[in-house]
């Protein structure tokens, strides 16, 4: 699969988790949002080994898993508990927040239930991106604390002004649509299948023993690593 240098992350179909993650995640459901539009909820998933791993694995240069993961006690019990799962789609959403960054020239800090909040986090009344894992709150940039309408619009600007694909709530106090103390962005309902899965299985629990695969590396971090001579990460043997 790959040269075992480490780094690898897996990638599970939500149908192979046990009855109880299942019925959490709720993969290929269908979820409502506020206006009354159907989604389908995603299906493959990034599993976090450990919270070690969490803070090891950089899915972009300035963004690093954990900072998506982050929630309090408004997360599910089981869902707070290792391993850890995560729509693949967080990879799209650490890429278009690296040009966010770029274009504000500071830091950008994802609040405390302001990444991936699952379909049972006590956020999540209707859909929004960030039970696709294409959503960010931001609380901080540099050294700036987004809480007056200033500078929440002026960031909502920049955002919009980096892609398209970008959409963000506006500023004001209705929670939910709005927002007076984080910029929130994100990218809709991006649902990832990552190439190393084949999607031949149905969407429904797996009779035969679960499959799962290792993300392959990319160049990049190929590079880095041969460079520092560190592995991050070593999957532990398939099957
Ligand atoms: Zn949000």
């Amino acid at each position: 699969m790959s040269d075992g240098q480490g780094a690898a992350i897996k990638v599970i179909d939500a149908f192979d988790l046990d009855d109880e993650l299942r019925s959490l995640l709720k993969p290929g459901e269908m979820v409502l949002d506020d206006r009354k539009r159907r989604h389908r909820l995603p299906r493959y998933f990034y599993e976090v080994p450990s919270h070690e791993a969490a803070q090891a694995i950089r899915l972009t240069q300035h963004f690093g898993l954990n900072e998506f993961i982050l929630v309090d006690l408004r997360e599910t019990e089981r869902l707070q508990q290792f391993p850890r799962y995560i729509p693949c789609a967080v990879r799209v959403l650490a890429f278009y927040l690296e040009q966010f960054r770029a274009a504000a020239g500071a830091s950008v800090h994802v609040a405390v239930n302001g990444g991936y909040r699952s379909p049972m986090h006590k956020m999540s009344t209707h859909a929004t991106p960030h039970m696709w894992g294409t959503a960010a709150d931001i609380y901080r940039i540099g050294s700036t604390i987004l809480k007056t309408k200033e500078t929440i619009e002026k960031y909502n600007e920049l955002a919009e002004d980096v892609a398209e694909e970008i959409d963000v709530y506006p500023y004001g106090h209705v929670t939910g649509n709005t927002a007076d103390d984080h910029v929130h962005l994100d990218l809709g309902y991006i649902t990832v299948v990552p190439r190393e899965i084949s999607e031949d299985r149905m969407e429904v629990p797996q009779e035969a023993k679960p499959r799962f695969a290792f993300e392959e590396r990319r160049r990049k971090e190929r590079r880095s690593a041969a460079e520092s001579g560190a592995a991050a990460f070593r999957p532990p043997p398939a099957g």
